[in-house]
Parts: C-alpha cells; structure tokens; sequence
C-alpha cells in the first residue's frame, strides 16, 4: 500500500492541513487586529480558529478521498495494463520492460522461452473455450515451479516467457525440465477425461551483459531446436556456447 492510499493518510491529510490553515489564520488576524487588544482581540482569535477548522475539516476530508480513490484506481489501471488478462501472467510489454530492467542491473540469469505444444489441435477438437482453459491451466503450472523474483509473462498466442534471475545454466536447465514435467503433471480434462498438456522450451543462460533482443532470439532457436526434435522437451545452452554467437567472435 502507497502513502496516499491508506486510511491513515487521509487522516494525516486533514489534521495537518487544518492545522496549516489554523496557524495562518490565527497569525494573519494576530498581525492585523492585535491592536484592538482585550475581547475584540480575543473574539478574533477563536474565529480565526473556529472557522478554519468548520471549513477545513470537511475540505480536506473531502479532497484527501478523492486522492485515495484517485490513486487506488491509478494503481488498478497500471496493473491491468501490465497483466494478460487470461493468464494473469504479465503481458509481453512489460515482461520485456521488466526483464530490460533486470538485465541492466544483473546480467546473470536464464531466459526461457516456452511453447505449448499441438494446442492447435486442442482448440480443433475441444474448441476455444477449452483451449482458454489449457493456457491458464499451463500458465499456472509454469507459476508453480517459479520462486519469488522470477517473472513470468505471456509473449502471445500460446507462448510463455520466464525469466530467471541469479541462475547458472545447470540451474535453469533443471527448472525449465521441471516446468515441462508440471505441465505433463497439470489436470486438463476437457471433457471428463485427463488430457495431458505438453510444452516444448528453449533457454539461454548468461552471465554477462546481454540485451533482451539477444537473449530472446536465441531461446527462440532452441525452442524452435525443441520442437524439431520431438516437442515435449528441453534445451537450455549457454549465450557464449551459442552458434551464431561463436560464429560472430570469430569472424
Ligand atoms: P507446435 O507444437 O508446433 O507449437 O504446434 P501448435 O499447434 O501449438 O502451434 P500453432 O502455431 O500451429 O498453433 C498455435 C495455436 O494456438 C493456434 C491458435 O489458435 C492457438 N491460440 C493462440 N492464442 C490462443 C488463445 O488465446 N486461446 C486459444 N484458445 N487458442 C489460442
Ligand atoms: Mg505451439
Ligand atoms: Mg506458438
């Protein structure tokens, strides 16, 4: 919770606000009449707190509300603009926009990029609807396996990005074969019976400074290598390993 959402805020808001305009008041009128002196004077003062206080308990109530709600709806706003809203998983602009961000301030970890497998035939024989359910049902299980500062997000269609911070290739090897084993495991029964889910992943690991296009073309290759050779399966290399890389270092 921010510092202007909360209730105490409000409060805080009202108090200190009325208390700025009781001061003001009360130094303005002690400035100007404290000539009149005796009751005259001290008939000012009590107006010049009295009032302040009758107007501006319910102003800043008012307004300190308003910008509670105000910004209550800003944060809502900004996540459904972050989030896929099937999956839950971020969306593809700020997965990338994330791990951007990441990749400047760590360059170690692991990209995966991961590809639900046959799901066209999912939608063909079950329809859309089933094949919905498939995609939160495989987002989940990718969710399942991840710790907390891992990202995951919706690249498009029926492809996911996972971006694992702090992570050696051995290590993203070893969570990306347990992302596809979940997926095997998940309970996808569109029609009463369980119908096994299967993805096909490609990783790069890194532990220099790498951008995100890089990183996602190369986990895309071997996606595209997984797929190529049976689906349902893993391949995770290392970004200095990387053909194309390999080939540009010793051209
Ligand atoms: P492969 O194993 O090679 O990845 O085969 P595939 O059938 O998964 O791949 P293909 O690209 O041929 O089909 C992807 C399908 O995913 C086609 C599209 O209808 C389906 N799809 C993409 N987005 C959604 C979605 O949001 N909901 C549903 N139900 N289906 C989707
Ligand atoms: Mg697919
Ligand atoms: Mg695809």
């Amino acid at each position: 919770m921010t510092a202007l959402q909360s209730w105490s805020s409000v409060g805080r808001w009202t108090v200190f606000g009325t208390l700025a305009c009781v001061l003001v008041s009360v130094a303005f009128n002690a400035v100007f009449f404290g000539d009149l002196g005796g009751q005259p004077l001290r008939r000012s003062l009590i107006s010049a707190t009295v009032l302040p206080i009758l107007l501006g308990v319910p102003f800043f109530v008012y307004t300190g509300l308003r910008v509670r709600g105000l910004t209550i709806t800003n944060l809502r706003l900004g996540l459904v603009a972050r989030t896929d809203s099937l999956t839950a998983c971020l969306n593809r602009g700020a997965f990338t926009a994330r791990v951007t961000t990441q990749l400047a301030r760590r360059p170690r970890g692991a990209l995966l990029m991961i590809d639900a497998d046959n799901f066209k035939s999912i939608n063909d024989v079950y329809g859309h609807d089933a094949g919905d359910e498939a995609l939160t049902i495989i987002a989940r299980a990718i969710r399942t396996i991840l710790r907390a500062g891992d990202l995951v997000g919706r690249m498009g269609g029926e492809e996911f990005g996972v971006y694992l911070p702090e992570v050696d290739q051995k290590s993203a090897e070893a969570i990306a074969e347990r992302i596809r084993r979940s997926v095997n495991l998940a309970g996808f029964s569109p029609d009463g019976v369980l119908r096994p889910l299967a993805v096909s992943i490609g990783g790069v690991a890194f532990d220099s400074p790498a951008s995100f296009s890089e990183l996602f073309r190369i986990a895309d290759q071997r996606l595209y290598g997984a797929k190529q050779n049976g689906r349902n399966r893993v391949t995770v290399v290392h970004r200095d390993d990387h053909p194309n890389l390999a080939l540009k270092r010793s051209a």
